[in-house]
């Protein structure tokens, strides 16, 4: 049975000759789930009544149910929860900006990539997300603010390149021309550092930008955070992301989250500036975001501001994320985790 909503336009025009129906139906289809956002076949209206009919009994059709919505006092970011068909629950965000609206979707339910401070990884992977799961994500969303969303990350749960050919496709569908046709400069993927990935990601030479997490500047440090660091060293993780840049051009954006006592002294600045020096990159210091299972605590205000400076100093283009929707579980994994938890309780 086919996902419809994950196939692309050719692969639709088959199932639709399958089937002995007309190419332009196949077409029409296409931008009732993309471009319109159906909720469902029954929606279709220019489509034939027996056509949605014989839709509705033989495909199943994905789309997400809006379990809770909270929306910051602070600045308007809105955190979304949302069930899929089989009961799973993912989170996105929505967050308003001067030059347009950013959405953050999940590309896991869960993760595996366990890091230390990350409230997605405590229950583990679940599953991957369908690409038709992830649009939904940002279908839902623009239905909700009926506004027109301009920029994706795809930095919610999961790991996206832990499900690469999904995520390939959804950003194939997600620019498309007859679907949202978001621009892939508005797309950034966020990983861990899946090395090998990495550089299929950039043989595929898409204009998206490659964030990396890094969080440390050596391996020994990298590795108290991330086990994924166990796997793969830095300096193949700088190989990887001076590849992307090679093959399309893009600056790398590394992630730093700033832990308290664990990654943020002046020497840490120090190395960081050695080790991204040669690379056209961008750092985005992000003031971790405590959560309650772990005993991480947020870099001092000072502490963040003179590492910041010494990055400045050393010519590094640096960013201190700005904190949005601190009062509504802003950090990743905290709503789903806080839902979950509530429901076991009603359920025991
Ligand atoms: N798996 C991908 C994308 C999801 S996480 C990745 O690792 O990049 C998105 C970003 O949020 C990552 O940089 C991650 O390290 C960071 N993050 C996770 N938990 C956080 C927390 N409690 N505080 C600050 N950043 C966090």
């Amino acid at each position: 049975m086919w996902d419809m909503k994950s196939l692309n336009m050719e692969e639709l025009n088959r199932v639709f000759a399958g089937m002995g129906e007309k190419p332009f139906r196949a077409k029409q289809l296409y931008q009732w789930m993309h471009q319109k956002l159906a909720r469902g076949f029954e929606e279709m209206t220019n489509l034939p009544l027996s056509l949605r009919e014989r839709l509705t009994d033989e495909f199943p059709y994905t789309s997400v149910k809006l379990v809770r919505m909270q929306e910051s006092a602070i600045d308007g970011t809105r955190k979304y929860l949302f069930e899929l068909a089989d009961k799973s629950l993912v989170e996105s965000v929505w967050m308003k900006y001067k030059h347009g609206n950013s959405v953050c979707i999940s590309s896991q339910v869960g993760c595996r990539m366990g890091c230390a401070f990350c409230a997605s990884t405590i229950g583990g992977l679940e599953r991957s997300l369908l690409p038709s799961e992830m649009l939904d994500q940002i279908y839902a969303i623009t239905l909700h603010t009926g506004e027109r969303v301009s920029n994706v990350v795809v930095m919610g749960t999961g790991e996206p390149l832990d499900n690469y050919e999904n995520l390939l496709r959804f950003l194939e569908l997600l620019t498309d021309e007859n679907g949202l046709h978001i621009s892939q400069r508005n797309i950034t993927v966020s990983t861990c550092g899946l090395v090998p990935e990495m550089r299929r990601l950039a043989d595929e030479k898409l204009q998206i930008t490659l964030a990396l997490s890094l969080h440390a500047s050596t391996d020994e440090k990298r590795k108290k955070l991330m086990p994924v660091a166990n796997r793969y060293a830095i300096a193949e993780l700088m190989e990887a992301c001076a590849y992307y840049f090679e093959q399309t051009g893009r600056r790398i954006t590394f992630e730093y989250a700033l832990v308290g006592g664990v990654n943020d002294t002046p020497q840490d600045a120090g190395e960081l500036s050695r080790l991204v020096g040669k690379l056209n990159c961008h750092i985005n210091l992000i003031p971790v975001n405590p959560i309650k299972e772990r005993d991480f605590i947020q870099s001092e205000r000072e502490m963040i501001l003179s590492f910041k400076n010494k990055l400045e100093k050393n010519g590094i283009n640096v960013t201190i994320r700005r904190e949005m929707g601190r009062d509504i579980d802003g950090a990743c994994g905290q709503l789903r985790r806080r839902q979950k938890a509530t429901m076991q309780e009603v359920a025991t």
